[in-house]
């Protein structure tokens, strides 16, 4: 037992206490089945209508269950022949389940279920809401319950880390009070506020876990001041320097943005310790090029440089600007790929390890062991919307460089689009310096886009065949179906097979997924050349695909994906000087919040805006990817939900800091589990 609990960090009285219930099951009523919501969790009764066996692909049991309010569908996949017998027309069923839209109705999916035969007792609803601990393996809920009594029984010996000074001023509850009330909610307490997170007891402990991981961020940035960097500094307005030299080639000149944000990359190289730093620049914003003036800088220095790309197709269209960029100049650029031969790879590594590749660039191939830099002196990670702190760490670490007999750590560059408020970003990254490209090149028309019906086919179809005709080029993006890749990348060729039918004059390509790389690559470079007119494809294009001829992105069932997701596909056309169009093609009938996004992207191209409207769009309550919110993983803060207190936890930390240092520590403890192994990286 103790060994399961040291797995998820439950080492003291403490650690219990944090170890805080994930959610709560409202077991205290029946609900109506007519008022159910998707998402929600929910007990309710009614009489078995209707069962069968049926085969969608495999086999399952449906069950219809309705009361006097409406009706649901029970689905099991996994059943017995007893409960085949037990689910019959006529009887009465309770069942505790969460409530998802199904393809026609409402319905649970293994649902936990009680048949109430005659004289039955009906089911034992509880007096209060039932807490839902975070669990491992091997640790059951009813053990978690236990132990929860006994540290709670304990808790008036924890001490509170947050200064009466400062817990007045943030009306900070209580904190033993607070604890006791999140582990065991009593009856009297209203449902609804516990469950949306906004009682009193949850602000306390949300805020002193926000507060937590900002000062753990903003320990490990002190932490990295301290380390060994190496000295990038070279004169970049020296009219021979090689960005000038690059910036001297090109067709047009940097924005004021591009500009500003290359400034501050260079003086943070100029520094003795590793430059930390996120640039974040909305799609088009020109990222690619500051990239590019960066890795100059520390190869004028005399340093080499890497880019990492998160997909094959991407670290290859980098390869090749950079190689049109950089060869000119007499410098070396070097492939590192998961699909070279032997021999090609060995050469790659050989050129790395010896010096003679100024700048590699590769997946996260280029962080494997066997990857050996001769003198690496900037790290760039391109496009990374997922990215945890982690992560971050990991790949400083794995960076970690020799010169001499000394270490040192190659200061390293973030690049994102993700579009996150600068709050959001100030707390998700604090302990990283942060860059704005908040402007694009100029010349661009805005994108238009328009959102119509799918039944409209017809007409979109005509549009293409408009669009080619005048030689530019179109994307046909189909989404994701339940979660299901196969079931995306299938739909993706029936696509493709129906729409070469209808457009026969036109070369229409096809990439998805579950392609060889080698194939998505070719189909990639044919309509780079502009061989291919349309590329159907699944989201594998989303980030950072750039063929500034694409003038039109055509996008299936739009509903289905998010605000931000939808912003980066369509930031796929508009990269030239072309008058470019997205539509948003949807499937009726469109949920109300899902007619909000589209409108959201109908009337912006600006992804701040979008994003500012994505975090009104979303409510509390709501569940979040991870995709935006960042990758901090909290136990009962939500950085978007809670992101009021963002503010306010940013400055009792600097009062904590500066009044209070001894607690930051046991603070920081308190909350983050894995806190020791940030700091020695
Ligand atoms: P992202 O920020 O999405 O990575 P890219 O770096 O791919 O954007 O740039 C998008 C396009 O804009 C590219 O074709 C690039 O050559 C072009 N571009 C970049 N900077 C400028 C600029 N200052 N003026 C004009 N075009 C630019
Ligand atoms: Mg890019």
């Amino acid at each position: 037992m103790s060994e399961n609990l040291q797995k998820i960090g439950i080492e003291r009285i403490q650690d219990l206490l944090f170890h805080l219930p994930l959610r709560y099951q409202d077991r205290t009523r029946l609900h109506p089945i007519g008022g159910l919501r998707h998402g929600q969790e929910a007990m309710i009764q009614g009489v078995v209508e209707h069962s069968e066996i049926v085969y969608r692909g495999r086999r399952m049991m449906i069950c219809t269950l309705s009361d006097q309010s409406g009706m649901i569908t029970l689905r099991f996949f996994y059943f017995s022949n007893a409960q085949q017998k037990d689910l019959k027309r006529g009887v009465t069923v309770s069942c505790f389940g969460e409530v998802r839209a199904g393809p026609k109705t409402l319905e649970m999916v293994h649902p936990e279920y009680r048949i109430l035969r005659d004289g039955a007792k009906p089911p034992v609803l509880k007096d209060a809401l039932t807490p839902i601990y975070p669990a491992t393996k091997g640790l059951q809920q009813r053990s978690l319950l236990r132990l929860t009594d006994e540290a709670l029984a304990l808790s008036h010996t924890l001490d509170d880390l947050i200064p009466n000074e400062i817990a007045a001023k943030y009306q900070l509850s209580d904190l033993q009070q607070a604890l006791q009330l999140l582990h065991r909610p009593t009856p009297d307490l209203s449902v609804e506020q516990l469950l949306q997170s906004r009682h009193p007891s949850q602000h306390r402990l949300i805020f002193e876990e926000l507060l937590a991981h900002h000062l753990s961020l903003r320990k490990l940035r002190e932490q990295a001041k301290k380390k060994r960097g190496v000295l990038l500094q070279a004169d970049q307005y020296a009219k021979s320097s090689y960005v000038q030299r690059l910036l001297d080639s090109l067709p047009f000149s940097l924005t004021r943005a591009q500009q500003r944000v290359i400034n501050e990359i260079q003086d943070d190289l100029a520094q003795a310790w590793p430059m930390n730093r996120l640039v974040q620049g909305d799609v088009g914003s020109g990222k690619t090029l500051v990239a590019a003036a960066a890795a100059l800088s520390a190869i004028e220095a005399g340093f080499q440089a890497a880019i990492m790309a998160p997909t094959e197709i991407l670290a290859e269209q980098h390869y090749k600007s950079f190689y049109s960029w950089l060869e000119p100049l007499g410098l070396t650029v070097t492939l590192v790929s998961g699909k070279q031969k032997t021999v090609e790879r060995r050469a790659a590594l050989d050129a790395i390890a010896l010096g003679t590749s100024h700048l590699s660039i590769g997946t996260h191939a280029l962080f494997q062991n066997e990857v050996k830099f001769a003198k690496l002196g900037l790290v760039i990670i391109d496009e990374q919307h997922r990215f945890g702190v982690d992560q971050r760490l990991s790949l400083l670490g794995k960076g970690r460089q020799q010169q001499g007999r000394k270490d040192y750590y190659p200061h390293q560059l973030i690049m994102t689009a993700t579009p996150i408020p600068r709050t959001l970003a100030m707390t998700t990254y604090a302990d990283m310096d942060y860059s704005l490209i908040d402007e694009l090149p100029p010349g661009r028309t805005p994108i238009k886009t328009v959102v119509i019906n799918n039944a409209r086919r017809a007409e979109i179809i005509d549009r293409i065949n408009d669009v080619c005709a005048d030689g530019a080029q179109v994307y046909w993006v189909c989404t994701l179906i339940e979660e299901s890749e196969a079931l995306q990348c299938q739909n993706a060729e029936e696509t493709w097979e129906l729409l070469k039918e209808a457009l026969p004059g036109l070369n229409i390509g096809l990439v998805h997924g579950r392609m060889k790389p080698d194939e998505k690559e070719a189909v990639m470079k044919d309509f780079k050349r502009g061989d291919i007119n349309l590329l159907v494809a699944t989201t594998v294009i989303e980030v950072g695909v750039d063929v500034p001829n694409a003038s039109l992105m055509v996008i299936e069932n739009a509903e289905r994906l998010g605000l931000a997701q939808l912003h980066q596909l369509r930031g796929r056309v508009g990269r030239g000087s072309l008058a470019s169009s997205c539509v948003l093609m949807y499937q009726t009938p469109l949920s109300q919040n899902a007619r909000k996004r589209l409108e959201a992207l109908r009337n912006s191209n600006d992804g701040f805006e979008i994003a500012k409207i994505d975090l009104e769009i979303r409510g509390p309550g709501e569940v979040f990817g991870t995709r935006q919110t960042g990758e901090l993983q909290f136990q009962i803060a939500d950085i978007i939900r809670d992101q009021h207190l963002l503010k306010p936890v940013q400055q009792a930390a600097q009062l904590i800091l500066e009044k209070y240092p001894e607690n930051v520590e046991p603070l920081i403890k308190r909350w983050i589990k894995h806190a020791e192994a940030y700091a020695t990286v």
